[in-house]
């Protein structure tokens, strides 16, 4: 029986596993720059988590979520994004006790069972962070240059980079836009989607996130949520925006974004890529001043964002072009001649790794010359080991770059690790 893998479900390569690793090394050094810790929650918790935390009406939940029961018929769900999960952990944790802001970031697989397209998968990666514990406008401007720096570190053009920012207010202020949309919409009904029918008796913000091209003429004359916020809302976000001026971000109002879940207040913003497709948005995030409260904790102000690592590298390989990384994988392959000589070789392949010299030995009964040849597509050196040059305590130490070969001794195996590597530069 021949098993494939899951729709939506992809297996990252070594070809491309490098590029992953350099992208989570610098969303790492990045988030630590801007003092955010990691932290790392489970992958799978109760459903409830996220019917409560990120809404029961919207998509991600209601169409998206993996939900089984377990074996005790407890109703868990595979995580669809982290958020949630990390203020879970920050409640039950107690975290807040501190007194202090909370500064957490993750990184990992979220799960969605949505229909796959390029740059849209079932499992994906997101990396992101969490400030937890202050209201201060300046913390929304630079969660967003924490957003946008790390773009420009990761190697995106800036010019190919579009910040969307929009305000859709506190839970008072939502009362009053929810009912505006309802008069809007209620009208317009017939020209809506069927889920956007369904969305107009549930929660009328979540047509806003429709993107069926005939809900569009609608939505585009919906009522404006910044039209519609309290005196204090309309003060933060206006001094987010002067925030955004002083770090000189440049942005776009986008009316329309409201992002897809439930838990969000106040600021929203969304970062796009010109050089991706019909699924542009590379990070998403903003405020939710009331998710602590709503599961359990203390009532704390949030703000974060989360990016998805497959749109990072469709931009970055389409960046890169064809070019290809020809640095090889290994400093050194070991290349024993005759059975002795090759005892001797496995010896001196666990010295240098001791050493910390990435090194391999042909394992496949390989003849010489063929040997050879991998050895020349895998590593920067080959260390030849054959029986005359053992005999004289020596070994051959080719330059498969250059073609250069020089003789090593053997008892330079024994010395300082630093000693040994310095043998084979790269
Ligand atoms: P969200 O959690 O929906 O706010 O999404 C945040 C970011 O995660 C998006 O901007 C995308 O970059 C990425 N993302 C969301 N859903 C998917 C998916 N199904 N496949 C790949 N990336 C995704």
């Amino acid at each position: 029986m021949k098993v494939e893998s899951v729709r939506g479900m992809r297996d990252i390569l070594p070809e491309e596993a490098p590029l992953w690793q350099r992208l989570e090394a610098e969303i790492r050094a990045t988030f630590a720059l801007y003092g955010y810790r990691e932290i790392r929650p489970p992958l799978v918790e109760l459903a409830a988590l996220f019917s409560r935390g990120v809404g029961e009406t919207t998509d991600v939940v209601h169409k998206e979520m993996y939900v089984f029961p377990d074996k005790k018929g407890l109703k868990l769900a595979l995580r669809p994004e982290a958020t949630a999960s990390v203020v879970r952990a920050y409640v039950e944790h107690g975290l807040y006790a501190k007194g202090d802001l909370a500064k957490l970031y993750y990184m990992g697989p979220m799960f969605r069972y949505e229909k796959p397209q390029k740059g849209r998968q079932r499992q994906f990666h997101q990396y992101g962070v969490e400030a937890l514990g202050s209201l201060d406008p300046a913390l929304d401007a630079e969660v967003i240059d924490l957003a946008s720096f790390l773009m420009e570190r990761l190697g995106l053009r800036r010019e190919g980079l579009l910040l969307r920012l929009n305000s859709i207010g506190c839970a008072g202020d939502r009362v009053g836009y929810r009912e505006a949309l309802r008069q809007h919409f209620l009208p317009r009904a017939s020209e809506l989607c069927a889920d956007c029918q369904r969305r107009l008796a549930e929660n009328p913000m979540r047509i806003l996130d429709c993107k069926q091209p005939q809900c569009q003429p609608a939505i585009r004359s919906a009522p404006k949520s910044v039209d519609h916020l309290c005196d204090a809302c309309r003060h933060h976000f206006q001094q987010v925006r002067e925030h955004l001026d002083a770090l000189a971000l440049r942005y776009g109002l986008d009316h329309t974004l409201v992002r897809g879940f439930d838990y969000y207040t106040r600021t929203v913003f969304e970062l796009a890529s010109r050089e991706l497709g019909a699924q542009d948005a590379l990070l998403g995030g903003g405020r939710y001043d009331d998710l602590v409260e709503l599961l359990g904790g203390p009532a704390t102000p949030g703000v974060g964002f989360a990016g998805g690592m497959e749109r990072l590298v469709l931009v970055l390989q389409a960046q890169r072009g064809e070019q290809t990384d020809e640095t090889p994988e290994l400093a050194c392959c070991v290349v024993p001649i005759g059975d002795e000589a090759r005892k001797k070789a496995i010896e001196l392949l666990a010295r240098l790794r001791r050493a910390g010299v990435s090194a391999d030995m042909e394992y496949m009964g390989r003849s010489l010359r063929k040997a050879m040849q991998v050895a020349g597509r895998r590593a920067r050196y080959a260390l030849i080991v054959g029986p005359e040059e053992l005999e004289q305590g020596q070994v051959k130490v080719k330059d498969l770059a250059t073609g250069e070969q020089r003789l090593l001794e053997l008892q330079e195996f024994s010395a300082a690790p630093e000693a040994l590597r310095s043998r084979f530069p790269r």
